[in-house]
């Protein structure tokens, strides 16, 4: 398809960095690798006032987490750099001048308290206040005022911004790669602030002038950017650029009711919203992360891709790799997508399965050793194989799993009131002597000879199998119970059923 490509993420780092940011950066990743293209990141720090200064490293600790690492960026490949728009101040005002001379921007010297006079005397009145072309020949403008009065103003030190003039009446058509052609009338825009009374630009100026030069072929981007089109396609072109191809995602919906998902939604119903846990230095509040709740990472990654995004197959599992070869913009949907947090950890789940045992296995080693368990890691490999299946984390494993590395120190009360009978010690005495006697302790042969020995005494297997798994793990749950018996050993399987009799 098109030509080298080159897509940017452009976040600003004014807090951690929401699961909508991290979608937003994946579909650029993924739109960069399937054309051979750069994945840029720039941080957008103009606005001083938001400006929070550990959301930098939170977000490219994001990226990395996620394995969707920038090609350039802050500190890496600089070559159409810096990166951050706060070092790129100087060059800015040049723009807003040759918009200035081009006859596309103006000065605008109305003070706050202006503006919001005239906001509220056209409130009273029913009208809402925009600043363009019905009423900027009567305000405090170099349009309004003379050439001579402007000059003076500036060379007075009087406070000013410069705001685009948006033209009147114009239709203006214009297209995006997800929802097709978009038009509008430029008569209900105003005319924007493209550069601030404290010498930064806007955003709008900063976005467009920094994706021209640095050759962004395509704008991949939140829909709540969509009303800044209009602004942006005429901003191109007043400076006589090519403009990028837009394409604008859809809102990520809560998972209950309407509206975009927010952090309160997260609380409310207990999932994290942001990729990593993230301190807030200035209230000491610390926010949950998708990584410190467990969540493997390429699961985390496969949810969001399917939040706007599906490959039109029933197909749901795929990995980075595989992403990056099916994604296409074209199956990106219009309307807003609802996140789940069941399916993300369903995705968790399905991800559980396909780690390796020696992979999971270290981490399951990590928990047991805070509890003072050092055990051999094959134990542990076994142990995970058993019991992965149904794990959506690797801190569930203990709860499910613990009866392999202690004898259980209580029993499930339903169960001993339903299992545990009157016959039951002599009958586990004697199947004690039973196990004694097995040479060969894997699980198989111990299945055979038990067995054997159940159907041999004519008692119903219930009656010897419920109480032997309540002995070995203090519940009726649990993988196949001849492999635990197996990995326990002889020795420990014969301690439980003792303590059983005497405790039960
Ligand atoms: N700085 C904007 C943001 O925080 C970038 C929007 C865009 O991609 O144009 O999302």
């Amino acid at each position: 398809m098109t030509d080298n490509v080159r897509v940017r993420f452009a976040p600003s780092p004014t807090g951690p960095l929401h699961m909508g940011g991290v979608r937003t950066a994946l579909f650029n990743y993924l739109f960069a690798k399937k054309h051979n293209g750069t994945f840029v990141l720039r941080i957008e720090d103009t606005d001083q006032t938001r400006y929070v200064a550990n959301a930098e490293k939170y977000i490219i600790n994001s990226l990395e987490w996620c394995n969707i690492p920038f090609d350039e960026g802050p500190g890496k490949n600089e070559k159409f750099g810096p990166y951050r728009q706060s070092e790129r101040k100087d060059l800015y005002k040049q723009y807003a001048d040759e918009l200035l001379a081009s006859g596309w921007a103006y000065y605008a010297f109305d003070t706050a308290e202006e503006l919001d006079a005239h906001r509220k005397n056209h409130e009273e009145k029913g009208k809402t206040f925009i600043y363009n072309w019905h009423n900027r020949e009567k305000l405090q403008n170099s349009l309004a005022l003379s050439s001579d009065e402007v000059k003076a103003k500036i060379e007075a030190g009087e406070k000013f911004v410069i705001r685009f003039k948006t033209p009147k009446d114009e239709t203006l058509v214009m297209e995006d790669e997800i929802r097709g052609t978009i038009s509008v009338n430029t008569s209900t825009l105003d005319d924007k602030v493209l550069f601030k009374s404290d010498g930064m630009p806007t955003y709008h100026l900063a976005n467009i002038v920094d994706d021209h030069l640095m050759q962004i072929s395509h704008v991949i981007r939140g829909e709540e950017w969509l009303p800044s089109l209009p602004l942006h396609v005429l901003l191109y072109r007043a400076f006589g650029w090519d403009a990028p191809k837009f394409a604008h995602l859809p809102l990520i919906l809560k998972p209950v009711g309407k509206g975009k998902l927010s952090k309160r939604d997260g609380d409310k119903l207990g999932f994290p919203v942001f990729p990593l846990e993230y301190l807030n230095e200035a209230t000491g509040d610390v926010s949950r992360g998708y990584k410190e709740d467990g969540y493997f990472s390429d699961a985390f990654i496969n949810m969001l891709a399917f939040l706007g995004w599906n490959p039109g197959t029933e197909r749901e599992l795929f990995t980075l790799k595989e992403l990056t070869e099916v994604f296409d913009l074209k199956r990106v949907s219009k309307s807003g997508a609802k996140f789940s947090p069941e399916k993300t950890k369903w995705f968790n789940q399905q991800y559980m399965q396909l780690k390796s045992d020696s992979e999971l296995s270290g981490a399951f080693a990590l928990i047991l050793a805070k509890k003072g368990l050092k055990i051999e890691n094959s134990y542990i490999e076994k142990v995970v194989s058993l019991v992965k299946e149904r794990a959506v984390f690797v801190s569930d494993f203990w709860d499910l799993a613990s009866f392999f590395f202690e004898n259980p120190s209580e029993y499930e009360a339903k169960a001993v009131k339903k299992q545990w009978k009157e016959t039951t010690p002599d009958l586990m005495k004697e199947l004690i002597s039973v196990i004694e006697g097995i040479e060969t302790f894997e699980s198989e042969n111990i299945e055979t000879i038990v067995k054997a020995w159940i159907t041999e005494k004519e008692v119903g297997f219930g009656k010897v199998m419920q109480p032997l798994r309540l002995s070995l793990v203090g519940a009726l749950k649990g993988p196949h119970l001849f492999d635990i018996i197996e990995m326990v050993g002889k020795e420990a399987t014969i301690q439980r059923l003792n303590n059983a009799i005497s405790n039960l």
